[in-house]
């Protein structure tokens, strides 16, 4: 068997086609702005294609550039200048920050209605509830992929490898939602014999960022695989996923091409929602 492409880069495109018809009925363009401390070219690429994809919805886009030596205070007025622009409805600070920022302090002084990534711990609190709110862009756009795709989550046993705060962990949440239904095993480099779950599982997500982390053999015949971690070795960038899974697996998101561009587009996704609240509370108030 080889698997079919779960094509996050086309289904980006017809989410972006969607989001810049929205945009089009609006009075006001939404904003996104983006924050990037220092000049770490990998962090560069990924804000060059937050702004690229604004252009192409119809957003205001702003790029703030800050030098790796600021301090966190003044980072903190920055993010202060953000959270009260008008012009802003949503916006992220790019990570990895320098060690010498204080990663936690500037992430929950984002205004949660303005965290376009959905990882503010106000967000990620709503999400535990099933409240409404931003939802973590990565996880969503997962979940948003498979349903596209015609991937059954409800009543589908998901194994996702990988606890990180960014991925793994949120997608649990999510997976495990009213209406999503998933049943869900969260593993980790803990876990004692992580093939031993993988090869149960219907649907295999990774997220580590270490080649070959799921090989063939510890996946089931015809499960859906989505590899999510990113690893950047001297051939280039490298998914989870072992070549060989796509001879076994039904449906495969490679890297690049699947959940990378879904990432993108949902954040554009939170942001338009974020805007369209505003500019219809806006709109009762006048
Ligand atoms: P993270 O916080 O570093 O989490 C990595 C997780 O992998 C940890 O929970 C770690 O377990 C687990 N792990 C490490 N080795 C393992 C092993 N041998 N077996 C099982 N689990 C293992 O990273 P993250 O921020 O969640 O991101 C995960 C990956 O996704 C990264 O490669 C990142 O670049 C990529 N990513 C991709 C996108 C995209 O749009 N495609 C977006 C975001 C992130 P412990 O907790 O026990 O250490």
């Amino acid at each position: 068997m080889t698997a079919q492409i779960l094509d996050g880069k086309a289904t980006a495109t017809d989410i972006r086609r969607e989001i810049a018809a929205t945009v089009r009925g609006l009075p006001r363009r939404p904003g996104l702005a983006t924050v990037l401390v220092g000049d770490d070219p990998g962090s560069s690429v990924y804000v060059r294609n937050k702004h690229r994809a604004c252009d192409e919805v119809g957003f205001h886009s702003v790029d703030v550039r800050l030098p790796s030596q600021i301090s966190t205070e003044a980072l903190l007025d920055e993010i202060d200048r953000l959270n009260s622009d008008t012009d802003i409805d949503g916006f992220i600070v790019q990570l990895p920050l320098p060690d010498s920022i204080d990663r936690q302090q500037i992430l929950v002084a984002v205004d949660p209605d303005k965290d376009a990534d959905g990882l503010h711990p106000l967000n990620l609190g709503r999400l535990v509830l099933g409240d409404p709110g931003p939802l973590p862009c990565t996880p969503n756009g997962i979940v948003v992929l498979g349903e596209r795709f015609g991937v059954e989550w409800s009543g589908a046993h998901v194994v996702v490898v990988g606890r990180g705060t960014t991925v793994g962990r949120p997608l649990g949440l999510l997976l495990t939602l009213k209406g999503v239904d998933a049943t869900v095993t969260l593993t980790h480099s803990r876990t004692q014999d992580l093939a031993s779950f993988t090869r149960a599982a219907d649907v295999v997500v990774s997220a580590v960022g270490r080649p070959s982390t799921i090989t063939a053999d510890m996946i089931a015949d015809g499960a859906v695989v989505f590899d999510v971690g990113i690893s950047r070795t001297d051939s280039g960038i490298s998914g989870d996923a072992d070549p060989t899974v796509r001879d076994k697996a039904s449906w495969l998101a490679p890297v690049p091409g699947g959940v990378g561009p879904m990432t993108v587009a949902m954040l554009l996704r939170n942001t338009l929602q974020a805007s369209v609240r505003v500019q219809s509370i806006a709109k009762v108030s006048k």
